[in-house]
């Protein structure tokens, strides 16, 4: 089913560099995502990509920007001390302290390139309002905030804790117990996509749409190492860059249970006239597993997304899912008076629920990036499973995978965050954090 963000698609979005298929890749990156984009504005962007030009083609299995990246939020938020304080609980204050600050820097980094490029995709840098409407919720986040304040964590620093008592007046939210705020952003995803795409096109990258991998496996050769059948052909490529998100686990049987398909659900909510202003974008938090997320548009309007208390303790409706064809059961109605229940001011404004969509994320089974070599695959290498958060992790995330790439470096070489390094261990943990969230959402598990 179509998005907001898709209504009007580019050019592209159905490009094909060539009429056939190229039988041979010097690097080859399956997916035209947000990963996948990155990806190749990155190689581009190296020195020894210009000196050596290797030929680089994407296969995309339907159109550019058509997956995850093309359905979600738009919401480029990095997270400063929620998840943070529970990585840092969990594997340590320094590696969760690499992660916030990675996140800040990513989205430095966003603003810097589309800045300089002059990228027209709508984005916004703003203020994030994070609303609890549990005390003790609440108080917990806030117990994990200080504790990162305290350990010096700068991009927690960066972030405001507002008075308890104030929350409500603030954040304009009804019923907020507590409040938190930090810069953020905003993007049309498929606009920055599209752009980033028809760069590396005009610099010769191949890309074909409407081309999925069905298998890949290993040649006799010493130099293609990799052969990767699609319906149009065979690829053969001596390096294999795997942006596949939620799809990853039907190319590589290793991602069975690691990625996991996850349907989520995007509105986008009109009013009649005027909308009342809304200048932040906000979360509102019902519990750990139970949140939403909004954007105000440049117009008024509000994209909103969430809504899993509607559909969350029925698996079948996420868990596994890849059907984005239709609307989640239930959501629609969940979104309809959504701004009226929540925000003082916006009682009679009459809004409503224009359009909804659904997307596939892939979440990760230990809930961080999978990024670099995959083990045991020489000269294959992964970035997915950004577990519904990949839009403050991709872009840098993607350098440190072309700097892999193109020098035959080190996972450590990059600076990427230790955490998001693919390992074998990651592999053979037989944990599913993703269940997890069922169970808590199951028992009704509130805070
Ligand atoms: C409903 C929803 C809301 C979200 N909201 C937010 C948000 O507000 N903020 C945020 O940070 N994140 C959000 N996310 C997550 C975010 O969109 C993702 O983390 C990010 O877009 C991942 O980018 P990607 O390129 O890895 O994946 P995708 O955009 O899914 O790209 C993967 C591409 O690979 C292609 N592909 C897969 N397998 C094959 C194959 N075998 N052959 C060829 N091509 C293949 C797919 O067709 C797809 O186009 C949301 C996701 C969804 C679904």
């Amino acid at each position: 089913m179509p998005s907001f963000w898709r209504e009007s698609p580019g050019q592209l979005d159905n490009h094909r560099s060539t009429e056939s298929l190229p039988a041979l890749a010097d690097i080859l990156i399956i997916g035209g995502g947000f990963a996948g984009a990155s990806i190749v504005t990155h190689l581009l962007r190296h020195p020894s990509y210009q000196l050596s030009r290797p030929s680089t083609l994407i296969l995309e299995a339907r159109q550019v920007c058509s997956g995850a990246t093309g359905r979600n939020g738009g919401h480029l938020k990095p997270d400063s001390y929620a998840g943070i304080a529970t990585l840092a609980q969990r594997h340590g204050v320094k590696a969760a302290a690499e992660v916030a600050d990675f996140e800040s820097a990513n989205l430095a980094a966003v603003t810097e390139f589309i800045r300089q490029e002059k990228i027209d995709c709508d984005f916004v840098v703003t203020w994030a309002v994070d609303v609890q409407f549990h005390e003790k919720h609440q108080n917990r986040l806030r117990e994990g905030y200080e504790s990162l304040v305290e350990a010096g964590v700068e991009s927690t620093k960066a972030t405001f804790c507002a008075p308890d008592h104030y929350a409500e007046q603030l954040s304009g939210v009804k019923g907020a117990k507590g409040m938190f705020s930090y810069t953020a952003g905003h993007i049309w995803p498929y606009k920055l996509i599209h752009h980033l795409f028809q760069e590396a096109i005009l610099q010769g990258v191949n890309l074909q749409t409407n081309t999925p991998a069905i298998s890949i496996s290993r040649n006799n050769r010493e130099d293609f190492l990799w052969s990767v059948d699609t319906p149009r052909g065979k690829v053969q490529a001596k390096k294999v860059i795997l942006a596949t998100n939620a799809y990853t686990s039907s190319l590589l049987p290793e991602y069975v249970d690691k990625i996991i398909p996850y349907r989520g659900t995007v509105a986008h909510i009109k009013t009649p006239g005027v909308p009342p202003f809304l200048p932040n974008t906000y979360s509102l938090r019902f519990s750990d597993w139970d949140f939403d997320y909004l954007i105000p548009r440049p117009d008024g309007s509000i994209i909103v997304g969430g809504g899993r208390q509607a559909y969350l303790k029925d698996m079948s409706q996420w868990y596994g899912n890849t059907d984005d064809s239709k609307p989640i059961d239930r959501t629609r109605e969940y979104f309809d008076g959504y701004m009226q229940k929540h925000f003082h001011g916006w009682e009679d404004s009459g809004a409503y629920v224009s359009d909804i969509w659904t997307g596939i994320m892939g979440y990760s089974s230990d809930r961080l990036p999978r990024v670099g070599p995959i083990p045991n695959r020489q000269d294959m290498y992964i970035m997915a499973g950004f577990t519904g958060h990949g839009m403050p992790q991709v872009f840098l995330c993607a350098k440190g995978i072309a700097k892999m790439v193109l020098e035959g470096g080190s996972f450590k070489e990059t600076g990427l965050p230790a955490l998001f390094e693919e390992s074998q261990e990651r592999l053979d943990n037989p944990r599913n954090m993703v269940h997890e969230i069922h169970h808590a959402a199951s028992s009704c598990a509130k805070l």
